[in-house]
């Protein structure tokens, strides 16, 4: 054994400095300190890490070393099975202790157990803390000791117990110096995040990665958004939503922090609607937290609906429909324009993933696990349990989800969230010039309007792929198939 101590930490979801819980431990108890990531695409079978999420952890992690390297810390880079990676460091960098934020996968949980047993035998020290989420699943529980499968009682039961969260870490201290052996690294580069063609530069203008555009992003959200978030955030037409969810999901910003920023913002709120709105948002980030219990404890609904009797849906094969509807091509502004965004921006508005997907699973009867792995792929924020949590609660079968039979009707969301078609007009530039009485009902315009507006449906723009009633009535049969079940 050396006579220093050396700790490594395994990044994962946490790619921060601040408020690291497990960063913040080892640089407590070591002189030396080395974090390190490791690309293991093995671990989540078939569901690899999606491609804009690639490109995110691309510039994220390159800003990391640079942060962490102000701190004389160290970020070793691998590719490959994340055993061997870490048994390679801990042994060429004489390491004492290993720390870890835990994750709440159970693919993960399985490996970093195994990992845990491993180092324990060669006697490494292991830690792992809380730092990805605010409640640790088992943290949230009901009276008999299980897990809530409804969010109201959910959300309650966390917010009786906020003083679990803590309060942030902040920054670590700066270490004297960083650790001087032989510990090997890949270059980002041999990850291979980046695409050959350069789609991801468009997307990337609307965003800056890293941890410090986190927290500018945060404080230009408490400044100008949250005091109307309530009202706001359902018009994706003004920006009144925080974005935030990239950072959350790759761990740049804590949520610890985002709570009481948030918590700090209602404390001095002179006004109620300010206050009310600050309360919305605090609830928003309590569904993150639901959505991480619920596949903690129903690690089979990554596939599987959580209600049993969907197993039996007679959902459609429909190639070309789930083509018109991944490029933006279905006919309803609404829809097309959030399918945009999200092939332009790596983001969609939350009512408008709420729009896409309902049209998807009802009007287009196409399964949510289709809608759920194109939107893996392209969501810069894409999150194994939010994604997974949010297209079962759209589908109807999830926990506590939306009744399948409530089906939303894009014509009258678009008219009530969008009303004037900013939201459209900018991702569907091709229907700019209708007036707002037809934006979001191409269709029924007169001849005479579509041709002042330079438009011919289906050359310009496409019909609809499905008629609205058609698709509501077909919805509902198939519905009613299982209903009894
Ligand atoms: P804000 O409204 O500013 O909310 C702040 C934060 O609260 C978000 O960043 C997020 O962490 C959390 N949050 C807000 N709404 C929800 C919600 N309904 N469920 C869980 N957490 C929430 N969110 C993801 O982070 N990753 C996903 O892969 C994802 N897939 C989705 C798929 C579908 C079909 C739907 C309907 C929703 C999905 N969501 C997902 C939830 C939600 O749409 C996004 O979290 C939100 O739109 C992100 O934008 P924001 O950061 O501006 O949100």
């Amino acid at each position: 054994m050396a006579d220093f101590k050396h700790s490594l930490v395994w990044l994962r979801n946490d790619l921060r400095v601040d408020d690291n819980p497990a960063l913040h431990a080892a640089c407590e108890r070591s002189e030396y300190v080395t974090c390190c990531y490791i690309l293991d695409d093995n671990v989540h079978g078939d569901l690899k890490m999606g491609a804009a999420s690639r490109v995110w952890l691309y510039y994220s992690l390159k800003s990391l070393a640079k942060s962490l390297a102000q701190y004389n810390i160290r970020l070793v880079l691998a590719k490959s099975d994340s055993l061997a990676a870490l048994g390679d460091w801990v042994k060429a960098g004489s390491c004492d202790a290993l720390f870890w934020n835990r994750l709440y996968d159970q693919p993960s949980i399985e490996r970093d157990k195994q990992i845990k047993a491993h180092f324990k035998d060669d006697g490494v020290d292991v830690t792992s803390c809380k730092g990805i989420c605010l409640f640790e699943p088992w943290e949230i529980e009901n009276k008999s000791g299980d897990p809530y499968r409804v969010y109201t009682p959910f959300r309650k039961a966390c917010e009786a117990n906020v003083t679990l969260i803590g309060a942030p870490l902040g920054r670590p201290q700066k270490l004297t110096h960083s650790y001087g052996g032989e510990m090997k690294s890949d270059e980002l580069s041999d990850f291979d995040l980046l695409p050959k063609i350069q789609w991801h530069q468009k997307m990337l203008e609307t965003w800056e990665v890293g941890e410090e555009a986190a927290h500018k992003r945060l404080a230009d959200f408490c400044e100008d958004g949250l005091s109307d978030y309530k009202q706001g955030r359902d018009c994706p037409g003004i920006e009144k939503v925080s974005r935030l969810a990239p950072y959350l999901h790759f761990g740049e910003i804590s949520p610890r922090v985002v709570w009481h920023r948030a918590q700090e913002f209602y404390n001095r709120a002179s006004k109620e609607s300010s206050r009310a709105s600050a309360s919305t948002f605090l609830s928003e980030l309590l569904w993150r937290e639901f959505s991480i219990s619920l596949l903690y404890y129903n690690p089979q609904m990554t596939e599987k609906p959580l209600m049993e009797k969907f197993e039996n849906f007679p959902w459609r094969k429909d190639s070309k429909g789930l083509k018109a509807w991944q490029t933006g091509q279905t006919g309803y502004p609404i829809v097309d324009a959030g399918m945009r965004q999200l092939w332009q921006e790596g983001y969609m508005h939350n009512r408008v993933r709420m729009i896409v997907a309902s049209f998807l699973v009802k009007h287009q009867l196409i399964p949510w696990q289709d809608g759920m792995q194109w939107f893996w792929d392209c969501l810069f924020d894409a999150d194994y349990a939010n994604n997974t949590a949010s297209w079962q609660w759209v589908a109807g079968c999830g926990a506590d989800a939306a009744p399948y039979f409530r089906i939303f009707n894009p014509v009258t969301q678009g008219e009530r969230f969008d009303k004037a078609g900013t939201y459209v007009k900018k991702y569907v530039p091709e229907i700019a010039d209708l007036p707002e009485k037809y934006i979001h009902q191409p269709w029924e315009a007169p001849r005479e309007v579509l041709s002042k507006a330079g438009l011919t449906l289906g050359e310009d723009y496409p019909q609809p792929v499905v008629g609205l009633k058609e698709g509501r009535d077909r919805a509902l049969d198939a519905y009613n198939e299982i209903k009894g079940d």
